[in-house]
């Protein structure tokens, strides 16, 4: 989900390196390398989770740059270039940065102004990789997150996105994408079954309200760890819980408590 960070506003300490002019690449190297804690930190006040596959866990989060140093070293310390993501994913994505276009690559420093990831001349090379934080990001366009835990790449970003970091290829990150889905489905079916023996028909609609509306908070908190399950079930709510859900009821749910998602 977009990760709002304002690029003209970075933290006062990786402001102060990039404003340095002559602009030194040996000095923002050696301020990287001494300062990835404190950028880490920085990045955490935005992001709650790796920026690529949504895992939460605190421990592996690490500063990444979206447009690798390898390729670009002028952008070590730029702000919008450093996103927050799991040691996984990082390693995954290595020095790749695929492009639509590869002649459109930028490959030195020009200025100061095409350092952001914004800039003309950076979004002319028009990456593969799905960037959260590029106000055209809309994750439902380029890939959907199926009940079964996988991801299916819907454009071209979407696809090479989930080739990189091998989002369909890493069995824990399925796992948990597919155990959010049973957890909600194993709920529904408990209801059912309560409804089956005691016929309480308020006391099921009392149910399937808290299930529902769970479900709905968690699509809706920024911070939940794989936040993009919660909403594409959301809005894929028949598909993915038709098989949980008689007709009658699923019918009520969408009428009575999704009325608004
Ligand atoms: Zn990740």
């Amino acid at each position: 989900m977009r990760i709002k960070k304002d690029y003209n506003n970075p933290p006062e300490k990786l402001e102060a390196v990039n404003l340095n002019q002559p602009f030194s690449q040996k000095k923002c190297q050696n301020f990287f390398n001494n300062h990835q804690i404190y950028i880490r930190d920085e990045l955490l006040k935005l992001y709650h989770k790796c920026a690529y596959c949504e895992t939460g866990f605190a421990g592996s989060l690490h500063r990444d740059h979206y447009r690798p140093k390898d390729k670009y070293n002028w952008l070590v310390c730029e702000w919008s270039n450093l996103l927050l993501s799991c040691q996984r994913c990082n390693q995954q994505k290595g020095s790749a940065f695929p492009l639509v276009d590869e002649n459109k690559r930028q490959t030195e420093y020009v200025d100061k102004k095409s350092m952001k990831a914004d800039s003309t001349r950076l979004l002319a090379e028009k990456p593969l990789i799905l960037n959260p934080e590029y106000k055209t990001f809309v994750p439902q366009q380029h890939m959907i997150c199926l009940s079964d835990g996988t991801m299916k790449g819907i454009s071209k970003y979407g696809e090479k996105t989930i080739e990189v970091f091998k989002l369909n290829e890493r069995d824990l990150l399925i796992q948990k994408r597919k155990e959010i889905v049973d957890k909600y489905k194993i709920d529904f079916k408990n209801c059912f079954g309560d409804y089956h023996d005691h016929k309480n028909e308020n006391s099921l609609k009392k149910q399937l309200e808290r299930i529902v509306l769970h479900l709905l908070d968690n699509s809706e908190n920024e911070s939940t760890e794989y936040r993009y399950v919660y909403w594409i079930s959301v809005k894929k709510f028949k598909l993915f819980f038709e098989d949980s859900i008689p007709h009658e009821w699923m019918k009520y749910i969408h009428e009575k408590i999704l009325v608004n998602s």
